[in-house]
C-alpha cells in the first residue's frame, strides 16, 4: 500500500487566509525543563488542509462532532485542471468529461498546481475556483466530498460563497489547501481527510492522505 500525504505542515506563522488570527505553536512544555515537550495550538477550524463541514455555513448542517468518520474517506477521482491557464474558472464542459468515473466515485479532487504558490502573497490572490454551473453538476452527484489544491471554493472577494453552498447545502464536505496531487496515481485509489471530533465543529485540520493499493 502507498499512502501519500496530502496535507501541508501546520506551523508556526503559516499561510493563513487573509483577515484569519496568525497560526501560533508555543512551547508549553520542553524535556530539558519539565522533562517533557508539549505544544499549545492556536488554530482556527479552517487552518492549513482542512474541512469545511456544512454546519461552517448552514443552519442544522452536519459538524465535526456528529458526522460519522464515514463521510471522510472514500474511492476517489483527481480531475487535472493543470492545463486551463490561470486566472479562471474550471468550465462545466471540463468536469463533465469525466461522467463515467463519477458514477463510481466518492471524492472529487481538483488538481489545479495551485500549491505551488503556498507561502507566496499570489496564493491568496486570483487562484482557480469551480465555475457555480460545474459545482452544481458535481454536486448532483452522490459524492461525500470534493477538495482543492488552492486556498478555497470560490474567488477571494466573494461574500455570499456559492459554490460553497452548493456542496455544503447537499450536505457534501469540502476540503481545502491541498498538495502533491500530481503524486497521485491515476486510478483508483482512496482518500481519507478524517477531522478532529471537535464537538459543533464547522470544519477541522486534517491530515489528508490518499492511499493506492500498489
Ligand atoms: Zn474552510
Amino acid at each position: 500500500m502507498n499512502v501519500v500525504d496530502l496535507s501541508h505542515f501546520l506551523e508556526d506563522r503559516m499561510p493563513v487566509f487573509p483577515g484569519s488570527k496568525p497560526v501560533k505553536l508555543d512551547q508549553a512544555a520542553c524535556i530539558s525543563e519539565e522533562g517533557y515537550h508539549e505544544l499549545e495550538l492556536h488554530v482556527s477550524t479552517h487552518t492549513g488542509t482542512h474541512i469545511d463541514c456544512a454546519s461552517h455555513l448552514i443552519q442544522g448542517g452536519f459538524d465535526t462532532g456528529l458526522a460519522s468518520p464515514d463521510r471522510f474517506y472514500g474511492k476517489a477521482l483527481v480531475i487535472d485542471c493543470t492545463h486551463l491557464i490561470a486566472p479562471y474558472r474550471i468550465p462545466l464542459e471540463h468536469v463533465k468529461r469525466y461522467e463515467e468515473v463519477l458514477k463510481k466515485t466518492e471524492f472529487v479532487l481538483l488538481h489545479t498546481g495551485w500549491d505551488r504558490y503556498w507561502g507566496k502573497d499570489v496564493y491568496f490572490g486570483e487562484f482557480p475556483v469551480l465555475d457555480p454551473d460545474a459545482a452544481s453538476y458535481l454536486a448532483g452527484w452522490p459524492l461525500k466530498g470534493i477538495g482543492i489544491d488552492a486556498a478555497g471554493f470560490d474567488p477571494i472577494d466573494s461574500h455570499d460563497l456559492p459554490v460553497h453552498r452548493i456542496f455544503l447545502s447537499r450536505n457534501i464536505v469540502l476540503v481545502e489547501n491541498l498538495t502533491r496531487l500530481a503524486d497521485l496515481p491515476e486510478g483508483d485509489f482512496m482518500f481519507c481527510c478524517f477531522p478532529l471530533k471537535i464537538k459543533q465543529g464547522d470544519g477541522s485540520p486534517v491530515r489528508a492522505v490518499g492511499i493506492a493499493k500498489e
